[in-house]
């Protein structure tokens, strides 16, 4: 059953007009069961964080094992184990080089974290003009003001709040099929312009790696990487990876700085951190920032500490989820939902649509406005699944765990959309 709940502000939506919203009542895998009794399969993973389907077994006793010995200490002063497994377990399987992990509790606020590590790494060495940031056209990078101030502000959500936030300097986002695409050429040579006469400002350049979410659903060449990488070195300016959405295997590989092995001073995870049970994030740092903060003087120390970080049932929840994620190969599982989408969605042509491309368990459909993707809620839901459309982007990031089955059901639903579109 529909029920309209305005003591419930739900997000991104307009609630005089919003269609109201479906109730779940039971998760399990990839299912999520309604009031009403429809099942339906979900195909974006909760905002793409669910990798390993709902209420599973494994993650379900993690939970329940720490909660008998507790949920909850702070930081300050006091540690817990699964937050010092947890950090040793990052530092293991991110990028070489990555050795320092400070927690926080969503993916804005990670992004936040290493926006302010990375102007202080040059407060610390008395550089005090280096504060402002470089990032991408096309970039989402989180809803908290610093994040918002790095995200596309002319095309993405935020553009209400320019002029309140901070500025920030932006690149054309590159794209194509390899480096030598026009995109990534424009963006580089506009990248090396930039550093160029502002690096005495400028603290980090920061970017989603090769895959671009809620900005614009695209992807764009890992060597594109190496040469951000090669300039952030030559004009003296650290490099923050925000992959909130591409960590955890959903470009095919663990983090896509793997694609291009790429290490950033910076990285942010989140999103899949925890398989979708809290809220979490993870940025980690190299050893080169954490040592700028060491010294005699307590001001140089880094002065952050979300009350909620390195909670344990959280942290004990990650854990169970990398392991899981380890010790049943979950990157072949990626590549055979790869292989799949590839050849369901891959190149697909139709009425209003502009663009079907696929990376790793990412599959989008492009069409040419919003207004081709209304009622197709209802339409998926009728047929069993659940996505959620985004402005003119109709995409699936499915739970790891689907079956070939059930993601061809998805793929259906959105090849049906396409034909549906060509006979109005
Ligand atoms: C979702 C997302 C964020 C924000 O994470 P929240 O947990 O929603 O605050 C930041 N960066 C990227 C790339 C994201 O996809």
């Amino acid at each position: 059953m529909k029920r309209q709940v305005d003591s419930l502000w739900l997000p991104y939506a307009q609630m005089k007009t919003v269609a109201p919203p479906y109730r779940v009542v039971r998760a399990e895998g990839v299912k999520l069961y309604l009031d009403d009794g429809t099942v339906v399969i979900d195909g974006i993973s909760s905002w793409w964080c669910v990798i390993h389907g709902y209420n599973h077994p494994v993650l379900n006793n993690a939970v329940h094992e720490q909660l008998t010995k507790f949920a909850h200490v702070m930081l300050g002063g006091l540690v817990n184990d699964p937050a010092i497994n947890l950090a040793e377990t990052l530092v293991r399987i991110t990028p070489k080089g990555l050795n320092h992990v400070f927690f926080g509790d969503s993916g804005s606020v990670g992004v936040e974290i290493a926006l302010k590590m990375a102007i202080q790494f040059w407060r610390n060495q008395g550089i005090y003009q280096k504060s402002r940031f470089v990032s991408l056209r096309l970039g989402y990078h989180g809803d908290t003001t610093g994040a918002m101030s790095v995200s596309d502000d002319d095309e993405g959500m935020h553009r209400l709040f320019k002029g309140t936030i901070l500025p920030q300097y932006f690149v054309d986002a590159p794209g194509g099929n390899n480096i030598d695409s026009e995109e990534c050429q424009v963006s580089l040579c506009q990248l090396e312009e930039l550093l160029k006469s502002n690096n005495t400002e400028i603290a980090a350049v920061i970017l989603e790696p090769v895959f671009q979410g809620a900005g614009g659903f695209r992807f764009y060449p890992p060597e594109y990487l190496f040469h951000v990488r090669r300039l952030c070195d030559e004009y003296g300016v650290l490099l923050i990876f925000d992959e909130v959405a591409t960590g955890f295997g959903r470009t095919g590989a663990l983090f896509a700085a793997d694609l291009a092995n790429v290490t950033p001073d910076i990285m942010v995870l989140s999103k899949a951190l925890t398989g979708g049970y809290f809220g979490l994030s993870a940025t980690i740092a190299t050893s080169r920032v954490y040592e700028s903060f060491l010294g005699d003087d307590p001001e140089l120390a880094f002065m952050h500490g979300p009350t909620f970080m390195g909670n344990a049932v959280a942290c004990a929840v990650a854990l169970a989820s990398i392991n899981l994620i380890e010790t049943e190969n979950y990157l072949s599982k990626i590549k055979i939902i790869e292989q799949i989408l590839k050849q369901e969605i891959q190149g697909l042509e139709g009425a209003s649509l502009c663009d079907a491309r696929v990376l790793g368990a990412i599959g989008v459909l492009e069409f040419e406005s919003p207004s081709n993707l209304v009622g197709f809620r209802e339409f998926a839901l009728s047929r069993g699944v659940w996505l959620r459309p985004y402005s003119k982007w109709l995409y699936t990031m499915p739970p790891y765990v689907i079956s070939e089955e059930d993601l061809r059901r998805v793929t259906g639903v959105m090849k049906e959309w396409v034909l549906h579109q060509g006979h109005k």
